[in-house]
C-alpha cells in the first residue's frame, strides 16, 4: 500500500485528503460517476505537482487532474484507485496589460480572467457556458468553446505559452512558437499527456459597443436558414446560438424569462465591435436576414434586457434538471449545411428511444448539444445506445463526435469509428511517448 500519509506529512494535511468524504466527493464530474480515489491532493506550487506526480510514479497509482468538474464527458473522473490532482487552489493571476497578457495558474475561474482585465479595457473572449465555474486549466485540456467561440475562436487560438509537468515530474515551459507546435498538441489533450501548470493567455481590447437580438421561429429549419442566411450575407456575429422548442419550454416553465414557448426554435444573437453604426448596421442585417425567413425579432432595448436574454441562455442547462434528474448533454459538430437534417434525424432517435430530448448549441460553428432526460427507473445503458446513434448522426453528415467537452470516458468508445485505424495507432504512439508508465487519466480518450 502506498504511503499516503508520508505525503500527508510532507505537504501537509490541508493539501491531501485522505477521509472518505473528501474521496467520494471527487469521484464526480458534472455528469458521471468514477471510482472513490484513494488521496485527493490540492498543490498550490507546480513544485508540490512535481512531487504529487513523482510520488504517483513510484507508487504506481494513476493521477486524475480535476479543475472545477464542470466537464460534460466524465473526463476528469477516476477510473481506477488513484490520486485526484485537484487545481483549485492554484489560483494566482496576473495581468499585463501593455503586453495585453494574463499569466494565470491553471485552477483560476475561467470568468476571473476578463473581470481581472475589465478595469484595463481588456477581456478574455473564450467563454463556455460554464465560465463562472470551469478553470483554466480544464478549458486547455478540453479545448473549450463557448458563444463567442464563432467570431473569435476557441481556448487554443489565446494560448501564448504554457507551463506543464511530464508524467516523470519534470517541468517544460512550452511556447507558442517553436520547431514543432507543442502547445497545439497539448491543448486539448484531456489530462492524458501532461499536466499544465501555468498558462499565458493572449487578451483583446472590449468591444466598446454591442447589440443584442432574440429571434422565435415556427420550425428549426426556418432558424437553420436565417443563421445561414446572415452569414451569407457578410454577418459575423459575436455570439449566435440556437435553442429549439423543448429549451425554450423548458427554460420559461422554470424561470420565466418572456421567451415566445409558442415558437419552433429560437436564435439569440450579439453583433460586436468599437464603430456603433457598423455594430447597428451588423444587427439590422442579421434582422433582415431573420425576416425573410418568418423570425418574429425582439431587440434588446439595454444592456439590462440583454443580459436577461443571455441569461435565459445560461438557464438551458438548470432547468432540463426540473424535468428529469438525469441528463446525458452529447455534444457533435456538423457542416451548417448538414444541421437542419441532423437536428431531425436526432429529434427522430430521441422519439423512437422513448427518451425526452431537446438540442441546443453554437449554431455558427454547427456545434450542437443534444441533451437526454432520464431518470433513476431509466435504463442508462439506453441512454447510451441513443448516444452513441447520436454520434453515428454526426459522422454519418460529415461532422465529428466531438465539438468542445471532449471525448473523456463517455465516448472513447465512439473514436474507433471517429478516426481510421493507422490515427489511432498514432494516437496510441503519442500517448506512449509522453506517458510510458500510463499514469496520467488511464482509461480516457483512446479505445
Ligand atoms: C452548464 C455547463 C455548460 C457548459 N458549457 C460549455 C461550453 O459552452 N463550452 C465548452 O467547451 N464546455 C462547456 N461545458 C463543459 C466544461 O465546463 C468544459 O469542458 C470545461 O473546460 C471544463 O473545465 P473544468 O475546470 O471543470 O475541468 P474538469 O471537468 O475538472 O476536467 C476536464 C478535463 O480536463 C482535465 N484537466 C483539468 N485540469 C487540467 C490540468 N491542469 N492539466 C491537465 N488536464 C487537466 C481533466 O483531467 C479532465 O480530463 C459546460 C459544462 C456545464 C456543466
Amino acid at each position: 500500500m502506498p504511503n499516503l500519509r508520508a505525503l500527508a506529512a510532507e505537504l501537509g494535511e490541508a493539501k491531501v485528503k485522505l477521509d472518505l468524504a473528501d474521496r467520494v466527493l471527487h469521484r464526480y464530474d458534472a455528469i458521471t460517476e468514477g471510482k472513490i480515489p484513494l488521496a485527493v491532493v490540492y498543490p498550490e506550487t507546480t513544485k508540490e505537482v512535481v512531487r504529487v506526480v513523482r510520488f504517483a510514479r513510484e507508487a504506481g497509482l494513476p493521477l486524475f487532474v480535476r479543475g472545477a468538474a464542470s466537464g460534460l464527458s466524465g473526463g476528469a473522473v477516476p477510473t481506477e484507485e488513484g490520486i485526484v490532482l485537484a487545481t483549485n487552489r492554484m489560483t494566482r493571476l496576473e495581468i499585463d496589460p501593455k503586453a495585453r497578457l494574463a499569466r494565470a495558474q491553471v485552477g483560476v475561474v475561467t470568468a476571473w480572467v476578463s473581470e481581472r482585465a475589465k478595469p484595463f479595457g481588456l477581456y478574455y473572449p473564450p467563454d463556455p457556458a460554464s465560465f463562472k465555474m470551469s478553470t483554466i486549466g480544464g478549458n486547455l485540456a478540453e479545448n473549450a468553446g463557448g458563444p463567442q467561440c464563432f467570431k473569435k475562436g476557441v481556448t487554443g487560438d489565446y494560448v501564448v505559452a504554457a507551463q506543464v509537468v511530464d508524467a516523470e515530474g519534470r517541468v517544460h515551459e512550452i511556447p507558442g512558437r517553436a520547431a514543432h507546435d507543442v502547445l497545439g498538441l497539448l491543448v486539448g489533450s484531456e489530462g492524458t499527456l501532461v499536466v499544465f501548470t501555468e498558462v499565458t493567455l493572449r487578451l483583446e481590447p472590449l468591444p466598446r459597443h454591442t447589440r443584442t437580438l432574440a429571434a422565435f421561429f415556427e420550425r428549426v429549419e426556418d432558424a437553420a436558414a436565417a443563421a445561414f442566411e446572415a452569414i451569407r450575407w457578410g454577418a459575423m456575429p459575436a455570439k449566435l446560438e440556437f435553442l429549439d422548442q423543448g429549451c425554450i419550454r423548458a427554460v420559461e416553465a422554470a424561470f420565466g424569462y418572456g421567451l415566445d414557448t409558442g415558437a419552433g426554435a429560437m436564435l439569440l444573437v450579439d453583433t460586436d465591435g468599437d464603430d456603433e453604426a457598423l455594430v447597428e448596421e451588423e444587427l439590422e442585417l442579421v434582422a433582415d436576414a431573420f425576416a425573410a425567413h418568418g423570425a418574429r425579432i425582439q431587440r434588446a432595448r439595454d444592456a439590462a434586457e440583454a443580459d436577461r436574454l443571455w441569461q435565459a441562455r445560461r438557464a438551458v442547462s438548470p432547468a432540463l434538471g426540473r424535468i428529469k434528474p438525469y441528463k446525458l448533454n452529447e455534444d457533435i459538430a456538423v457542416p451548417r449545411s448538414k444541421l437542419v437534417e441532423v437536428v431531425h434525424k436526432i429529434r427522430d432517435l430521441g422519439e423512437a428511444f422513448g427518451f425526452p430530448l431537446v438540442q441546443f448549441g453554437h449554431i455558427g460553428d454547427g456545434n450542437l448539444h443534444p441533451n437526454i432526460l432520464y431518470g433513476p427507473g431509466d435504463d442508462v445503458a439506453r441512454v447510451h445506445e441513443l448516444a452513441h446513434a447520436i454520434a453515428r448522426v454526426a459522422l454519418e453528415a460529415g461532422g465529428v463526435i466531438t465539438g468542445e467537452h471532449g471525448v473523456g470516458l463517455l465516448k472513447r468508445a465512439f473514436l474507433a469509428e471517429a478516426v481510421d485505424e493507422a490515427t489511432l495507432e498514432a494516437f496510441r504512439a503519442l500517448k506512449r511517448a509522453f506517458d510510458p508508465a500510463g499514469l496520467l487519466n488511464p482509461g480516457k480518450l483512446l479505445p
